[in-house]
């Protein structure tokens, strides 16, 4: 009999991946979301278009399932999460608490959060050759953003499901996820996929001139999206239940991120630095804890992960002639 989970946020980048990837390893899966998966057609056995903050649809969903994979949320790259927070906090608390409520109601046995590294404090990543973030780094507490407040406190609340209700909860603290089949452009896109946007752009245009905001030199880690799916999964089977950083530990600046994205697509850039949100200084994941719980940390290189990345992209922005191919300003930041 196959095991029955649900995948919250199924409709968007991470979750459609974990649909993938649980389906083939034989579960049954219930994807959840506000909205079916912009760029293909998912693989779940069951789908179901489902508001999260609403407590009745989060009871529906998680009906009959061993275990959650919790990650719907409001969110986007650095552009989107510094300028909305009322309505971030708002929906990603009702998201959160509804999800994990229902779920014990409804005798789910395991639970795992994804979290942010968006939780770790201002004040240690204010360099942009900060040291890597070890997970007790979150306190005393103060994430830049309401994104990051939410997500401590939902932290919070799984611990305390599981001490007060014996649930399995898991916590996961990503560190910038990219790939292909991610939001690229609207204002939501990360980092990566903006840069791969603006590049993509630049080369079918023929303008080399690419907007960055800051000055480029704040510095980050990235991972790419099969290790986060299968780091995802062996971190809900571990019996480990405090937050785990997920991330890579290979700190770029985004100027160095857009030098080796040009490489790849084999077209030279001029940078053009420009006011924006730049988020935190410096930020890079300390993997200490993974490789100890999991014997396991990331594997696939940023080079490799971003030359999948950008020709995926590349496709996309050659594929719609119905918006002007333009340079535009998006979010270059995380
Ligand atoms: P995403 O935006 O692609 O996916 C989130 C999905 O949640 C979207 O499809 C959205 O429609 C859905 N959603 C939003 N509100 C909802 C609601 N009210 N009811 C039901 N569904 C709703 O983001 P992602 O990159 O796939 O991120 C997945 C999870 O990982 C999120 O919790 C995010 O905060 C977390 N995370 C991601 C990153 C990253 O680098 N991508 C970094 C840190 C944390």
């Amino acid at each position: 009999m196959q095991k029955r989970v649900l995948v919250t946020g199924a409709g968007g980048f991470i979750g459609h991946h974990l649909v993938s990837y649980l389906t083939d390893l034989g579960y049954w899966v219930r994807g959840a979301d506000l909205k079916y998966p912009e760029f293909c057609t998912t693989r779940a056995s069951e789908f179901r278009i489902a508001d999260l903050r609403n407590v009745e649809s989060c009871k529906e969903v998680t009906a009959g399932v061993e275990m959650v994979f919790a990650l719907a949320a409001d969110m986007g790259g650095m552009g989107y999460i510094s300028s909305h927070h009322a309505c971030i906090l708002h929906s990603n608390t009702l998201i959160n608490f509804n999800t994990l409520e229902a779920a014990r109601l409804n005798g789910v046995k395991r639970y795992l959060y994804t979290s942010s590294a968006c939780v770790y404090p201002e004040y240690r990543q204010l360099k942009i050759d900060v040291p890597a973030l070890r997970e007790e780094d979150a306190y005393p507490a103060a994430p830049q953003d309401a994104y990051g407040w939410e997500k401590l406190i939902t932290e919070r609340l799984c611990t305390h499901y599981r001490e007060d209700y014996g649930m399995e909860t898991r916590i996961v603290r990503f560190h910038n996820i990219f790939g292909p089949l991610g939001t690229w452009d609207g204002g939501r896109e990360k980092a990566p996929a903006a840069l791969c946007r603006k590049i993509a752009v630049a080369k079918l245009t023929g303008n080399p001139v690419i907007d960055i905001w800051g000055d480029g030199e704040q510095t980050r880690s990235f991972c790419y999206i099969t290790d986060c799916v299968t780091g995802l999964y062996k971190i809900m089977m571990s019996n480990f239940s405090q937050p785990l950083n997920l991330g890579q530990d290979r700190m770029v600046s985004i100027n160095q991120l857009a030098d080796m994205i040009s490489s790849i697509a084999g077209f030279p850039i001029k940078k053009r630095h420009v006011p924006g949100p730049i988020g935190v200084r410096g930020r890079n994941s300390d993997n200490t804890l993974l490789r100890e719980v999991l014997n396991w940390t990331p594997a696939v290189s940023l080079e490799e992960g971003l030359r999948c990345t950008y020709d995926w992209i590349e496709s996309q922005v050659a594929a719609r002639p119905e918006k002007p191919i333009e340079p535009y300003i998006g979010a270059v930041a995380v």
